[in-house]
């Protein structure tokens, strides 16, 4: 399947996958639905703290403050929303196309008394329907990668104030890799191109600030995937009910190589991007006087 136009996955097929692998994800390695973020090999940070400093590597990059609006969009369960607001004062709304996320979002953000600055809709992040310049940052963290980009990438320039922010990560396949960018993961996802990227975000209108390749940081998280699967096995399967490997079975529908990818056979071969862009600040008059030049 090398197709890069492939249709993005229907909100059913996003939804039972996630349903099918939220419970054992959340026990094996937290609440963050992302990669985690290791110095270096020797770093021993746990699945929490490392997709926690993910979080904050992007929160540094969305300059924002007390008074601001984020739009979190492909929010998970809602955890980094809630780190994002915590650790910048501003007002995050979290969308995601998953009615079960929305409602442990709602509840982790009740736990945390933070409901009234951290909201959760149920939405889709490329027709989300929000006002035009009604947000002065855009987190896209590790969504995108379920949505057609071009599409999503206009829909969030859109809700964008003029000079607003957008960041977000993305993957792709690595340079000794069997895999293509355009491949599709199962049905639900698929990788961009590296080199691809300035371009795809110059045809949304946005301006490109910073494009990261943080592979030498992210490329840790399968096997320490693997390592909180194996840790909370016996646990997971007293609680559920079920077995690991019937988990995976349960994600076949929508994404095929659940068991390779979940590192069982093949390690796969995917690199993580950041990418920080803006919406152009339009000029206002008297920007460009006239009779000053050409
Ligand atoms: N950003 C979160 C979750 C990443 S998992 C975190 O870092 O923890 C990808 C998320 O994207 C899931 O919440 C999934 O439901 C959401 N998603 C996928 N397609 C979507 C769409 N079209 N609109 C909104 N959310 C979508």
């Amino acid at each position: 399947m090398t197709s890069p136009s492939a249709p993005p996955p229907t909100s059913d097929q996003v939804t039972d996958y996630y349903s099918a692998l939220g419970p054992l994800l959340r026990m094996a390695w937290g609440d963050n639905l992302h990669f985690g973020y290791w110095e270096g090999p020797s770093d021993g940070s746990s699945p929490q703290e490392a997709t926690d400093r993910f979080t904050d590597v992007l929160v540094e990059r969305l300059g924002v403050g007390a008074g601001c609006r984020v739009l979190d969009a492909g929010c998970g369960i809602g955890s980094p929303a809630l780190r994002v607001a915590g650790s910048t004062g501003a007002e995050v709304v979290g969308i995601t196309i998953s009615r079960q996320q929305v409602d442990q979002a709602v509840e982790l953000a009740e736990r945390a008394g933070m409901s009234d600055r951290v909201r959760f809709e149920l939405k889709d992040a490329m027709d989300t329907g929000f006002a035009a310049e009604s947000f002065d940052a855009v987190l896209a963290f590790e969504s995108i990668v379920h949505m057609d980009r071009p599409t999503a990438l206009r829909e969030w320039k859109r809700v964008l104030k003029p000079g607003g922010r957008i960041v977000l990560t993305d993957t792709f396949p690595l340079g000794d890799s069997v895999r293509q960018p355009g491949d599709t993961v199962g049905d639900v996802a698929s990788m961009a191109s590296l080199e691809d990227y300035p371009g795809l975000l110059a045809d949304a209108g946005l301006e490109l600030e910073e494009l990261k390749d943080v592979t030498e940081h992210t490329k840790f998280t399968f096997t320490r995937v693997i390592d909180g699967i194996l840790r909370c096995r016996k646990d997971f399967e007293r609680e559920h009910g079920m077995t690991v490997e019937e988990v995976l079975e349960a994600m076949k529908p929508a994404h095929p190589q659940a068991s390779q990818a979940a590192g069982f056979g093949a390690s796969p071969q995917v690199g993580c991007l950041i990418a920080v862009a803006h919406k152009p600040v339009s000029p206002g008059p008297g920007a460009r006087r006239p009779g000053r030049g050409s």
